[in-house]
This record gives C-alpha cells, structure tokens and sequence, in this order.
C-alpha cells in the first residue's frame, strides 16, 4: 500500500461557549470529536456533510491554524501537531489553503503582484524581478493575464479572485491543498471552469487535496476518496464511487438521496434529508444520528457505535457491527 502523506489521527477540536441568562454556564462544543483519516499521495481525498458538522474546523484544525485540543497530524510522518518554530513553517510550506471566500483572505489595498510576491521573498524562493516573473508565470498558470498583477482584488470577478487564492496557495510549492468549499461561493458555470483548473494543477503538479464540500456531485467528480461528518465525527469513509453510489450509514444515505439529482426523472422520487443538524453543543446521546435516523434500534440512543472497517474504509453504525449480525 502506498504509504500516506498525511495521516489524522483521532483529532479532536472543542470550544467553550457560555450560554445562558441570568445563570451564566460554560458548554463544551465538541466541533471535532476524535476523527481519522489518511490522505495518499496525489489523492483528492473529501471531507463532506451539512454545513456545522466540523468538516471545515477540521481542515483548519489539521493545517494549526487553529490549535487542535488533541490527536495527532502527521505529514510524511513528520508530527505537525508537536512541531514549531522553522520546522513548522517548512511544513506549512507543504500544506497550503485554499478558502471559500479569496475575496476576504485578499488584502483589498494590496496589489495581487505584491500578494503574490510576498510569500515568495519571505520563504527565500525568489526575490525583486525573478520573483516578479514567476508571480506572473503562477498567474498564466491559472489562466490570467501577467497585467493582473499590478490590479486590486476589486477589479477582478468572484471566479478570478478564486484562481488569484489558487495561484497563491502555489506560490510556496505545495505538496497538499487544503481547499475548504472552493467553488460554493461561484456560479455553476464558473464552478465548473475553477475545478477543471483544479483537477489540472493536480495532474500537472501531483498535488494531492483535502477537499472540504457540502456538494456531493462536486466530491463526486473531483474526489477518489471520502469521508462523511455528521456533528464531529466521521460516520463513513470509503472509495467515493462506493460511497456516494452505494453509501452504508443512514446518514450518508440520506445526504446522497438529498443531493441534486442529474436525471430529472428520478426527482422528487427520493427522500429529503430529515430534520435540522442538531448542536454541537448539545448532541444526542449514544449515536448522535439517531433522532433523524430510519433505521434507528433501541440501543442507537444509549450506545455510541464503534468503528466498523470494510473494505478501504469503514463505517460507524450498530446495523454493521459484528454483535448486531449475530443477534439480528
Ligand atoms: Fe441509525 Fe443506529 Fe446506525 Fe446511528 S447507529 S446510524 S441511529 S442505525
């Protein structure tokens, strides 16, 4: 087996919030909740559920830029969670984000050339005119013009801005995009135009990807591999075909049965995912799916289900645990 170039090792990430008026009290929210998962070298691997299931907390979590509470993140076997100081620059320099909104991680006052230089002279790879040309050269590579270097971020449309972010996450040579929702925030048919972008970068860098959505057509066409979150944890990983194709946990099933149908004939012949994402703050007990769940048994409200391996991935429901087998 190939050997991994990142590997997440039950990673977990939880925030206190005080709730509540005139007693004031602290609760835990448990955002990541001791996830794992490895991503293989250039792999697209995804990270999907509804939006505040933790998928980007993770992704940021797992990159330090938000300090994760526990777990482990190893690149090339390499602990980013134990490094600092220059070991941990050299391992940012690997791992590179790109975010939903480039707008916002723009400074609007700052020429794209100079955002793109910046980084370039502060990790030494080249400085004045060379590193000039090869800002312009990044920018060619995304398919914009060398004169967009002396613009705003304000002269450009959502999609340039996106591939602006794209050419700055490579200004470092990233081995790992970390891209968190990049196309959910443009439309569908620049979405398209910004993954083909993607899906080249990766074929012509042999850049692997952590691939953060809420869009399963999307991870379908761009991912080899997934995993599911629902309230912090991973419920189902596995070869995206057979994940999205055939998914095994009721939640992962009922995200697929809710995702925009290609063949107009078989909408409205499914069903529409149930109810609202409960708390972070506040989960059920036992498997935290279990108040929105069909298939839901006795012991789903008491017994919390553990990790069941298939093949290449695995689920966590009591429907696919060896006890449940025998006793059903
Ligand atoms: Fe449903 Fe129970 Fe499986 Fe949870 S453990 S997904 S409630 S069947």
């Amino acid at each position: 087996m190939t050997e991994a170039l990142l590997q997440v090792k039950d990673l977990s990430k939880h925030f206190s919030v005080t709730r509540g008026f005139p007693k004031r009290r602290t609760i835990t929210v448990r955002a990541v909740d001791g996830i794992s998962f490895d991503i293989r070298p250039g792999e697209a691997f995804g990270l999907v559920g509804e939006s505040g299931c933790g998928k980007s907390t993770a992704a940021r979590a797992l990159l330090r830029l938000i300090e994760p509470d526990s777990g482990r993140v190893l690149y090339r076997g390499q602990d980013v969670t134990a490094a600092s100081g220059g070991d941990l620059r050299v391992l940012r320099r690997k791992m590179q984000i790109v975010f939903q909104d480039p707008y916002s991680s723009l400074n609007p006052r700052q020429t794209i050339g100079s955002a793109l230089i910046e980084p370039l002279t502060l990790h030494g790879i080249a400085r004045g005119a060379a590193a000039r040309d090869r800002a312009a050269a990044l920018l060619e590579e995304v398919g914009l013009p060398p004169s967009a270097l002396d613009k705003f971020p304000h002269e450009f449309s959502g999609g340039q801005r996106q591939r602006i972010g794209i050419a700055r996450a490579l200004t470092v040579e990233p081995e790992l995009i970390v891209a968190d929702e990049p196309v959910s925030a443009l439309d569908v048919s620049v979405q398209a135009q910004v993954l083909l972008l993607l899906r080249d970068l990766q074929r012509r860098r042999g850049l692997s990807f952590l691939f953060v959505s809420h869009d399963l057509s999307v991870v379908r066409w761009f991912c080899d591999r997934v995993a599911v979150m629902y309230l912090g944890r991973i419920v189902e990983q596995g070869p995206v075909d057979r994940v999205l194709s055939a998914p095994m946990h009721p939640y992962a099933r009922m995200l697929r049965d809710a995702s925009p149908v290609p063949d107009p004939a078989l909408r409205g012949a499914l069903p529409r995912i149930v109810g609202e994402l409960p708390s972070a703050a506040a989960p059920p007990s036992g498997c935290h799916f279990h108040p929105r769940c069909p298939s839901a048994m006795p012991r789903c409200s008491v017994e919390s289900p553990g990790w069941t391996g298939v093949p290449d991935g695995g689920v966590a429901c009591h429907l696919y645990a060896p006890d449940h087998a025998t006793t059903a």
